[in-house]
């Protein structure tokens, strides 16, 4: 209940601070375009929740030479000090914690337990890079060999270039932005061009907590023009992205052209979309399996890479399990986001716009349960929306749509379910409600997902505990919060003396 309190308080003082201007950082200099990205509330699209000038390529040519400059002095830091600086921003952070939730439900339509836990992931992002990193700074241990002194040591890449999504704005960018200058590295970073505003205040805590000038550069702008241009550029050095597979794919072919004077090979971390499947069998907890179905699927309004998008349903348990999940999804209160409603608007008038277009898909494909059609208000507002009698194959049942759009599929038995799981391009999340322990077993074999959940809901992954990245065509496996994730931006040197 305090926490409330203080988040109320939060929201009025957030809004009393609408419509400011957010320069770009480069080389620690606050800098102003002509072209502004203006960031409204889904909630009520009217409202300007702040403005950021808008870089182009000089902009971005001036962030990239600024952090290879900073580079020359960051990357001789001791590690011990960069992580000092790194665990002062996660403190700030904490510190402006019930600030940072309300921008997050004003600029992108979050309720205030989908913003806390957004929040409280950016922090975690932070601490563990910041503590993970120390683990790298004596090298790596290496075969002793007669009459030869031989070490192994990890140096940071240089200049990297991050590019984030605006589903979780401020956690993804955070994550994506810590890791690299943990060890060492430098970035640009161009937010998602509809979070601009909860990205400034990422990079506003970065510089209060110590940050070197031109480490991390803060440059929002249009993706396919100066994140395109960032990505093909020849001074990057790697590309750390989080978004649509479209889009992945796009940087990836462009990141593997050289261009001219560039004398590397970038690397890229791709981390893309899902289309998530929750299977249900007939021994399961439908009570438990109704829940957690709803929380993943409409948690954020499915706006999230790990969101149930597919509901695969043992024909045994058919009636029960979606007579539960009508009631429950019938109960769910859409609206405003700074009431706290269970769901809040979509994102944005083209997220609006895409979810409509595949509800209609739907419809010709399947029968249409629950939902399926835009509420009142001003803001994008869109019921959640129920499928049933979907084939495997359907396109509803294909393609991400990344909106409150759940299509249930029956299947006669736990094989066919696993099979239907599993037919899909990508493989992000999934789960399984079952207390059969062979069938788990087999479904930890089996299922080909990078992130697998049993009996519980199969978004929220917490940093450090599930390493987070999927299989197939959502992504690279990166594992972002995994004990591994820091080695993607090092390189490893070895020194041989004889003796
Ligand atoms: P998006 O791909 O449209 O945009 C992501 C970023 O790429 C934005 O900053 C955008 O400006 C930029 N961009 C666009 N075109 C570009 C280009 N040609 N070159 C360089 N940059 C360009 O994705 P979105 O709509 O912001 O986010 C939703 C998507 O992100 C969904 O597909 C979701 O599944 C995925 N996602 C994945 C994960 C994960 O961990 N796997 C997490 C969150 C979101």
């Amino acid at each position: 209940l305090e926490s409330y309190e203080a988040l109320k308080n939060a929201l009025a003082e957030v809004r009393g601070q609408f419509g400011r201007h957010y320069p770009l950082i480069i080389g620690g200099e606050k800098v102003e375009t002509r072209d502004k990205i203006a960031s409204t509330n889904p909630s009520d699209p009217a409202q300007v929740v702040g403005y950021t000038s808008k870089a182009g390529a000089p902009e971005a040519d001036a962030a990239l030479d600024a952090a290879w400059r900073a580079f020359q002095g960051w990357k001789d830091w001791s590690q011990e000090a960069r992580t000092r600086v790194l665990l002062k921003a996660a403190q700030i952070m904490k510190r402006r914690q019930r600030e940072l939730e309300a921008w997050l439900v004003y600029e992108i339509g979050k309720n205030w337990g989908e913003a806390a836990a957004d929040v409280a992931e950016a922090i975690d992002f932070t601490r563990y890079y910041a503590l993970s990193a120390l683990k790298y700074k004596d090298g790596a241990p290496v075969v002793p060999f007669p009459g030869e002194d031989n070490a192994a040591f990890y140096i940071p890449l240089g200049v990297g270039v991050v590019i984030a999504p605006w589903n979780f704005p401020l956690a993804i960018l955070t994550g994506m932005t810590v890791a690299p200058l943990a060890v060492g590295n430098c970035v640009v970073a161009k937010p998602a061009e509809d979070t601009v505003v909860i990205a400034a205040k990422l990079f506003e805590i970065l510089e209060e907590a110590g940050l070197p000038a031109g480490v991390a550069n803060f440059l929002p702008g249009d993706g396919a023009e100066v994140g395109a241009y960032l990505v093909q550029h020849p001074r990057t050095r790697f590309i750390n992205f989080t978004g649509s597979l479209e889009v992945g794919l796009r940087i990836h072919e462009a990141a593997s052209k050289l261009s001219p004077g560039q004398i590397w090979l970038k690397r890229t971390f791709l981390e893309l979309g899902g289309k998530d499947g929750l299977i249900v069998d007939e021994t399961a907890d439908l009570e438990a399996a109704s829940l957690a179905t709803v929380q993943s699927a409409f948690g954020f309004q499915g706006q999230k890479c790990s969101a149930a998008s597919r509901l695969i349903v043992v024909d045994r348990v058919y009636e029960p399990l979606m007579e539960r999940i009508l009631n429950r999804t019938e109960g769910l209160v859409v609206g405003p986001a700074d009431e706290n409603p269970d769901l809040g608007p979509v994102a944005s008038a083209q997220q609006e716009n895409t979810v409509l277009s595949y509800i209609e898909i739907g419809q010709s494909e399947g029968k249409l349960a629950l939902g399926g059609r835009r509420l009142e208000g001003s803001g994008y507002f869109i019921a959640p929306t129920l499928f049933e009698g979907i084939s495997p194959q359907a396109r509803i049942a294909q393609e991400e749509i990344f909106g409150p759009v759940l299509s249930v599929i029956r299947v006669p038995d736990f094989d066919a379910a696993l099979e239907v799981a599993n037919s899909t391009r990508f493989g992000l999340t999934g789960g399984v409600f079952s207390r059969n322990r062979e069938r788990l077993e087999r479904a930890r074999r089996e299922f080909h997902v990078g992130n697998l959940y049993f009996n519980r809901k199969i978004t929220g992954a917490l940093v450090g505990v599930q390493p987070f990245g999927g299989f197939n065509l959502s992504g690279t496996d990166t594992k972002a919060g995994g004990p591994d994730y820091l080695l993607n931006f090092l390189q490893m040197k070895s020194v041989t003396e004889r003796f």
